[in-house]
């Protein structure tokens, strides 16, 4: 069996890594493509877990349109399966490669696999590409990957055939343990996480801020700021934000925040810097998928800045508030976690317990 992992994007990476090793340790035939449609935050990833990809697209543009990425994926993803000849495709989650590669497959006749199926907001409202992305590669994929019972209920009311679900839990949470095992080692030494221990007071509540999504672009981020700025003002706080370099998200929040000296604007970090910083936080706030999931493994709070999430799990468990982009709920939430409030009790993470890559890698071995 010749397997080819797909991804193009910093979170896929984090997520495809762990499987990678696990399909590596047990001698399958497997391969890696890029798209890059991240370039600089991938390069991070596989840098960290040690993966060198056999096929590299490279595909990040400035202002790249999603139609022209769309393309330009679907054409080169042809001449990669002409040589790497996959029995099995992977793709992982909901970005334009996800979907894209998929399709690409499926023209060529390759089976796909899908990491991280059935997640759902059934909003696909413009700017959304998300939920259009995932939709579509269920519709493509022949084997889904869920990590929770929602997911799988999400396909199962679709039509998808039970026995073509397989739930595993989600793979980022192999991923973090693999790199809390890593930075927790005692000579473990990471120049970026010197510097910041150096940097941020240690006395002071850290607040954790990242962003990225579609929909938050232009009034959610200046909202955002605003309310950062507002909870800048208290003296038990301090607030790091290692901002995405998407130029929708860098110019505003840096436009508004950069001349604060409670507030630590960075470039985004590596993936154990990250983990790191999670670890040292008080909470998060956060649109990020990924995030959503890790932060119950590390017992740290999530306030997220969207309205909806196609993570209701750690919403109903307790580990996360959607405060959405209104400036004086975001602002108010916080503070109420800083004066005190605990509403997030000891429970086990929803979204996985760190044996997902097994569970894919065992499935892929007896059925394929
Ligand atoms: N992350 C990182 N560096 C950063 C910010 C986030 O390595 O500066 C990691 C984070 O731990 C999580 C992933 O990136 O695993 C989330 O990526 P992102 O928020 O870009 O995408 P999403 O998860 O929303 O798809």
């Amino acid at each position: 069996m010749k397997i080819l992992l797909c991804f193009g994007t910093r979170p896929e990476a984090i997520k495809m890594a762990p499987l990678f090793h696990e399909l590596q340790k047990n001698n399958v035939d497997v391969q890696v493509c890029v798209t890059a449609q991240h370039r600089e935050m991938l390069d991070q990833v596989l840098d960290f877990f040690a993966i060198v990809p056999d096929y590299d697209l490279d595909l990040m543009q400035p202002n790249q349109s999603l139609n022209g990425l769309s393309a330009t994926i679907l054409s080169k993803m042809d001449g990669v399966f002409a040589v790497a000849k996959p029995d099995l495709i992977l793709v992982h989650g909901d970005t334009t490669t996800s979907s894209m590669v998929a399709l690409a497959a499926f023209h060529n006749g390759i089976t796909v696999g899908h990491i991280e199926a059935g997640l759902r907001t059934y909003n696909k409202n413009a700017p959304f590409p998300e939920e259009v992305n995932r939709q579509l590669t269920s519709r493509i994929a022949d084997i889904h990957f869920t990590p929770t019972a929602a997911a799988t209920q999400n396909l199962l009311n679709e039509g998808i055939l039970p026995a073509a679900i397989i739930q595993t839990g989600n793979t980022v949470i192999d991923a973090l343990l693999l790199a809390l095992v890593k930075i927790g080692k005692v000579d473990y030494q990471h120049p970026e996480i010197e510097q910041l221990k150096r940097l941020i007071p240690t006395h002071k509540k850290m607040v954790l801020v990242t962003g990225h999504r579609r929909e938050n672009f232009g009034a959610g981020f200046e909202h955002l700021c605003e309310a950062l700025l507002s909870v800048s003002e208290r003296e038990d706080v301090t607030i790091v934000y290692p901002v995405h370099l998407n130029p929708n998200v860098k110019y505003i929040v840096y436009e508004k925040l950069s001349h604060n000296e409670n507030i630590y604007l960075i470039p985004p970090v590596s993936y154990p810097v990250f983990v790191w910083l999670m670890q040292q936080s008080f909470l998060i706030v956060t649109d990020s998928g990924g995030i959503q999931e890790e932060a119950p493994s590390l017992g740290k709070p999530v306030l997220v800045t969207r309205t909806v999430s196609e993570r209701p799990e750690g919403v109903t468990a307790g580990f996360s508030i959607l405060v959405g982009t209104d400036q004086q709920k975001i602002s108010t939430t916080i503070c109420s976690f800083l004066d005190g409030f605990s509403g997030f009790g000891p429970s086990i993470n929803p979204y996985g317990t760190g044996d997902a890559s097994r569970k894919i890698a065992d499935y892929l071995l007896k059925h394929y």
